[in-house]
């Protein structure tokens, strides 16, 4: 397999099948089992999938558009896609997180019942990391995967999601010019031994380099910010 920042990727999936698996599935789901930090994230975090969701459909109804959920965590955004009638493919690096990411797709869009309703169809999900990722989607959707990747890596990345995407491409990141202290603050939110070293910011700037070296232009930019969340929204298409 290979290499995120030499071993990044080990990490990156052993913290997301343990540690970082509990925490993140309380962060993204809706208990009171969380701290302020935490909750100030969750709230960021919906925010952000809102606010792609509001993307996404301001260009058109979602029914059978086919999207790639790369890094798709426990499924906040496949299952509002999945429920608007995309045909959605999710993976992720962790086992774990696919897995609740099915069960809480099974029970949101099918709550109890044998079928969908007509028009909506289960994302399928799969275990893989993204650089294995292959086929075409119309749309492919990367959120907050971008900070487990260093720049010189994030751009080989992001030059693979766009291969897989026909029409658009939606990507979120931690932006540089935030307050990388109090990311470092909150180090625990972030694999491996020295965690808060692990916490990639990226430059706009690069990202949208690293788009226009494969031939895309970003057509919409979204920021959302709260005290210890931040994430520059961009999506972009072919040039
Ligand atoms: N995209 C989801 C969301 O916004 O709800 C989850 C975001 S979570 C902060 C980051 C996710 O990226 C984790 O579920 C992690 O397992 C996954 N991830 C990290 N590196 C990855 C890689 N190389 N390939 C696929 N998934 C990866």
């Amino acid at each position: 397999a290979e290499e995120v920042g030499g071993g990044d990727k080990e990490v990156v999936r052993e913290y997301f099948n343990n540690d970082g698996f509990q925490r993140w599935r309380r962060i993204y789901g809706d208990g009171d089992d969380v701290n302020k930090v935490q909750m100030d994230i969750r709230v960021g975090h919906s925010k952000t999938v809102e606010n792609v969701m509001k993307m996404l459909s301001d260009e058109g109804p979602l029914s059978g558009v086919t999207v790639c959920d790369a890094g798709c965590g426990t499924g906040c955004l496949s299952i509002p896609l999945a429920k608007e009638g995309a045909v959605v493919v999710a993976s992720d690096i962790s086992a774990a997180m696919v897995a609740e990411a099915e069960k809480q797709a099974r029970e949101e869009l099918l709550e109890g019942k044998d079928e969908l309703p007509p028009g909506l169809v289960l994302p399928k999900f799969e275990v893989s990391d993204l650089e294995s990722l292959k086929g075409k989607y119309d749309t492919v959707v990367c959120l907050d995967v971008l900070i487990h990747y260093p720049q010189n890596k994030a751009d080989g990345m992001i030059a693979h999601l766009a291969s897989l995407a026909e029409n658009r491409l939606i990507l979120s990141f931690a932006p540089k010019t935030f307050y990388y202290d109090l990311l470092k603050r909150v180090g625990e939110l972030f694999p491996g031994p020295s965690k808060a070293t692990r916490a990639y910011l990226h430059a706009e700037a690069d990202v949208e380099r690293a788009l226009q070296k494969v031939g895309w232009k970003i057509r919409k930019r979204g920021l959302i910010t709260t005290q210890f969340y931040f994430s520059r929204i961009v999506e972009a298409v072919p040039a």
